[in-house]
């Protein structure tokens, strides 16, 4: 029988997992799938490593399907599906660890309760995230969780990396920088050193570019700062986000349009971004495939926003060794990539058009002063590896 870990990524209308197989020293992935359109049209697909279908099931418009729902279905799975695997452990990802949590921890009644307070600190994302570990305390106590944080590997930034510029009893209080995507980032660091000891010594600037996307300023590997903050929202601009703003834009909406908290949420998470400027959608494909002008301002502004948080990063640095691209438009657009490299020239940044047309690893020519690099991020197995070491320590 071969030892396994679940990985789990519980959103408010999906929950993604993952399943990796002891092999060595080595995590394998066995299984991946997910369960989304949950409370709405619920959809179930697993696929095997090799991508090819293992099960898939469709509950119709059945809006009866919740996080608990899914939970059962999946053990359900792994049981019938599993192939004789016994499950060591499983591994979540949290959003937030607050200040208490710098590192993954398994997760017992207390730790649960410890976690519920960070709700108030990410009330769209932590509260999914908790559900499907509550669920299997309940149904399987014996069963060894472990949470993962994407705010903990930010927990190195100096203590002014994490200051606003409010009255210090706040900052005492947790309203500062916590940073997010820290999965992402520290899967990367961790491969730096077989792609360039430079990079993984040196000063590197990371690009999580997905629908959500945030950059982390690395110094030895440990980030020293990012450009989100208190919250996801802030940054660079996203599929969906604002990235950051000025605050007194809000209070203009409030005082001057009437909005409350709830419509502000909606406006700054869900209607702007990359959405909001073009008018026709959060994907960075369509729109680059759209003749509509303001497809084009989106990628623009999309653009003109990272350059300007790649100099802040750079100038927190000191100087800059490396950059590294990943997520979903940083790993797939040699358009965007070769927009951002260009940007940096400034750096010392010389763009090999011909190595990141053809997707890297490397981008940028020998003579270059700044190494360019793309490399896929891997947060599941991030906390598959995290999961089986805080497993192991107990
Ligand atoms: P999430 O943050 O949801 O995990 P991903 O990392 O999968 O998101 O990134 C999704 C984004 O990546 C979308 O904007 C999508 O259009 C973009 N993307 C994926 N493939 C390409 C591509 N070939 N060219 C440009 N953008 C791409």
């Amino acid at each position: 029988m071969s030892t396994a870990i679940a990985v789990l990524n519980a959103g408010s209308s999906s929950v993604k997992f993952s399943v990796f197989v002891e092999s060595g020293a080595e995590l394998r992935l066995q299984v991946r799938g997910q369960i989304e359109g949950l409370f709405t049209r619920p959809r179930f697909v697993a696929k095997a490593a090799d991508g090819s279908l293992m099960a898939e099931k469709d509950w119709g418009d059945s809006q009866s399907l919740g996080h608990d729902g899914a939970l059962d279905h999946l053990i359900e799975f792994l049981r019938e599906r599993g192939g004789g695997l016994t499950l060591a452990g499983v591994g979540h990802r949290v959003v937030h660890g607050g200040l208490e949590y710098a590192q993954p921890v398994r997760v017992d009644a207390q730790v649960l309760t410890a976690l519920e307070k960070y709700v108030p600190l990410a009330p769209l994302h932590q509260p999914h995230n908790l559900a499907p570990i509550r669920r299997l305390l309940e149904r399987s106590p014996g069963l060894p969780q472990v949470a993962c944080f994407d705010t903990a590997f930010h927990r190195t930034n100096s203590e002014l990396a994490q200051m606003f510029g409010l009255p210090h009893a706040m900052f005492e209080q947790g309203v500062r920088r916590y940073g997010f995507h820290g999965l992402s980032y520290e899967y990367i660091a961790s491969v730096l050193p077989s792609h360039s000891p430079r990079a993984a010594s040196g000063r590197t600037i990371v690009l999580h570019l997905g629908n959500g996307a945030s950059m982390c300023a690395l110094h030895g590997g440990r980030s020293v700062a990012s450009t989100m903050g208190f919250t996801a929202v802030d940054g660079l601009m996203m599929g969906t986000r604002t990235g950051n703003l000025d605050p007194g834009v809000l209070l203009y909406l409030i005082d001057q349009r009437g909005m409350d908290a709830r419509a502000i949420e909606k406006l700054i998470y869900n209607q702007s971004g990359l959405l909001g400027v073009s008018g026709v959608s959060s994907d960075m494909r369509t729109l680059l495939d759209s003749p509509e002008p303001r497809a084009r301002l989106a990628v623009d502004l999309y653009c003109y926003r990272i350059r300007r948080e790649l100099g802040s990063l750079a100038a927190v640095l000191g100087g800059v060794d490396a950059v590294v691209f990943t997520a979903g438009i940083g790993e797939n657009s040699p358009l965007i990539r070769a927009r951002v490299l260009d940007d940096a020239a400034w750096l010392g940044v010389e763009r090999d058009a011909d190595a990141n047309d053809a997707g890297g690893p490397q981008l940028t020519k020998a003579s270059s002063r700044v190494l360019g690099l793309v490399l896929p991020t891997n947060e599941e197995l991030m906390i598959a590896e995290h999961t089986r070491s805080v497993i192991r320590m107990h």
